[in-house]
C-alpha cells in the first residue's frame, strides 16, 4: 500500500468521519486509468467499433471516456493518430460540467499537457476560439503538441503570466478554465514522488498561488460568461474553501456547481470542481490578432488548397516573420506580448 503522510492521514480522517476507513481502503488498489475519444478525429461509435484494446465501461455521461487496464495504451498508432487522449478518469469530469456552457471565447489558463484543452476542444468542434496557456514553456510545448496531435484547429496556444494576461483580456472570454497547480492529493497513488512534497505548509502556499490566478481568472469573464475551477487535492484551503473565499471578494460571481471526487465515491483517483457564473451584462470586444499578410505565400497556399482540400479554408493567413503561415480562425484576439508556441493551424 502507498505510504501517506501522518498529517494527511490525520486531516483526512477529521475530514471524512465514518468513510475514512472506505477512503484508506482505496489505497489498496492501482490506479485508475481512462481514455476520452476525441470525437473531433472520430465519432465514438466508430471508435467503439474499432477500439484497439478493452474498453472497460462508460466514465459518464457526456465525458466520451472509458476506463482501461491497458498496460500501454500510449504505445498504440491510434493514440500517435489522435484518436484519444489518455486520462485520469475523475479529471473528465471538468470537461462534463462545461458540456452545454456558450464557448464562443474560451480560455485554459493553467493547460498543460493539455487534458481539459482538448476535452473542450472537442466540445466545440471547431467552432469559436481557444486560447490555452501555460505559465511554464517547456510544459506549453508538450501541450502544442498535444493540440497538433488531437487535430485541433482553432486554438492558439500561449505562455504568459495569469495576470499580463488580465491586464488584456478584461471581461473577455465566455468561459475562463482554472485547472490550478495544488498539492496534489488526488496523485499520491498514480505519481508517488508527489507524497514526500506534501506538507501543511506546501497545502497554504497553493492556496495562495490559487487565490492570486483566480482573481486574474475573474477579470477575463465577461459578463454573463462562467469561470471553471478545478483541482486534484482533497484539501478544503484549495477547494470549498477558496471558493468561498472567492465569492467573498467577487460579489459578481455566484456559485451553479460544485463537486468533489474521492476514490471511494467516484471510480476515480479524486478531483474537485465549482462553476461560476459572472453577473449579466455587456460583452466586451478586443482588439483581433493582427494579421501579417505575405501576398507570395498566400497565392502558393491558395494553389495547394485548390488541389488538395475538399472545402475552402476559414480564417485569415497570418505569416510569421520567419516564413512559416498559419490559418488564424476568425475572432482570434490580438496576442502581442504572449509567448506564442501555435496559432490555429500551421
Ligand atoms: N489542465 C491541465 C490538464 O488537464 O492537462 C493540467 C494543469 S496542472 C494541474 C496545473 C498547471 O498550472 C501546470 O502545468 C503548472 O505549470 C501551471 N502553473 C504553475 N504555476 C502557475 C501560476 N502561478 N499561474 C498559472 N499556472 C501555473
Amino acid at each position: 500500500m502507498t505510504e501517506l503522510p501522518q498529517k494527511f492521514i490525520k486531516r483526512m480522517r477529521e475530514r471524512l468521519g465514518e468513510t475514512f476507513p472506505a477512503f484508506l481502503a482505496s489505497y489498496d488498489f492501482s490506479p485508475c486509468k481512462g481514455l476520452r475519444v476525441n470525437t473531433l478525429k472520430i465519432s465514438e461509435e466508430e471508435f467503439l467499433r474499432r477500439a484497439p484494446f478493452p474498453l472497460l465501461g462508460s466514465v459518464g455521461e457526456g465525458t466520451h471516456g472509458y476506463y482501461i487496464e491497458e498496460e500501454k495504451p500510449g504505445a498504440d498508432p491510434y493514440h500517435f493518430a489522435g484518436l484519444y487522449y489518455l486520462q485520469e478518469p475523475s479529471a473528465m469530469t471538468v470537461g462534463g460540467m462545461s458540456e452545454v456552457l456558450p464557448k464562443k471565447r474560451v480560455l485554459d489558463l493553467c493547460a498543460a499537457p493539455g487534458g481539459k484543452t482538448t476535452h473542450i476542444a472537442a466540445q466545440m468542434a471547431g467552432e469559436g476560439v481557444l486560447i490555452a496557456n501555460e505559465v511554464n514553456f517547456g510544459r506549453a510545448k508538450i501541450l502544442s503538441q498535444n493540440v497538433e496531435r488531437m487535430g485541433i484547429g482553432n486554438c492558439a496556444v500561449i505562455s504568459a503570466q495569469p495576470e499580463s494576461l488580465a491586464s488584456r483580456f478584461s471581461a473577455f472570454f465566455d468561459l475562463v478554465l482554472v485547472d490550478a497547480p495544488c498539492s496534489g492529493e488526488g496523485m499520491f497513488k498514480k505519481e508517488e514522488s508527489a507524497i514526500p512534497e506534501w506538507s501543511e505548509e506546501n497545502v497554504a502556499r497553493c492556496a495562495a498561488r490559487q487565490r492570486e490566478i483566480l482573481d486574474s481568472a475573474a477579470d477575463m469573464v465577461c459578463l454573463g460568461g462562467h469561470l471553471l475551477y478545478s483541482t486534484c487535492t482533497f484539501a478544503e484551503e484549495e477547494d470549498e474553501w477558496q471558493i468561498e473565499n472567492f465569492l467573498s471578494r467577487h460579489s459578481d460571481f455566484s456559485l451553479l456547481e460544485m463537486k468533489k471526487l474521492y476514490p471511494h465515491t467516484f471510480r476515480g483517483e479524486g478531483h474537485f470542481c465549482a462553476l461560476l457564473k459572472r453577473e449579466e451584462g455587456t460583452v466586451l470586444r478586443a482588439k483581433p490578432f493582427p494579421i501579417r499578410r505575405d501576398t507570395q505565400a498566400e497565392k502558393a497556399f491558395y494553389a495547394f488548397e485548390e488541389d488538395f482540400f475538399e472545402r475552402p479554408h476559414e480564417g485569415s493567413l497570418h505569416t510569421l516573420a520567419d516564413g512559416r503561415m498559419y490559418l488564424v480562425p476568425a475572432g482570434m484576439p490580438d496576442l502581442t506580448g504572449a509567448s506564442l508556441l501555435r496559432l490555429g493551424v500551421e
